[in-house]
């Protein structure tokens, strides 16, 4: 956990955060993170900081995945929901700036 944080992993963490946060909001109504979506950012953000490739790959082309079944699936979830909500909501370019950071 001490190895440095360049800023795109800065970047990724933050919007993964956000892309949580949409998720939850419309699934668990509440306006903070609910504990089981709290828990899945937690596990995403620790394998996002503790990826011993640099330049961290997409995860999906990653011939290492290291998540568990049930993490990912839900993941996989979460990024649908909110990427479409980006999409419509005219955010395609922050999208964009996203995947090829
Ligand atoms: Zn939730």
């Amino acid at each position: 956990m001490t190895a440095e944080i360049s800023p795109a992993r800065r970047r990724q963490v933050a919007i993964l955060r956000r892309f949580v946060e949409v998720y939850c909001r419309r699934h668990h109504d509440g306006n903070a993170i609910c504990p089981a979506c709290q828990n899945l950012l937690d596990y995403a953000l620790g394998r996002l900081v503790n990826c011993p490739r640099q330049p961290k790959p997409k995860c999906k082309d990653c011939p290492q995945s290291c998540y568990d079944e049930d993490y990912r699936r839900r993941m996989r979830e979460v990024m649908r929901f909110s990427g479409m909500y980006f999409v419509r909501r005219g955010r395609l370019d922050w999208l964009l700036r996203y995947m090829l950071g």
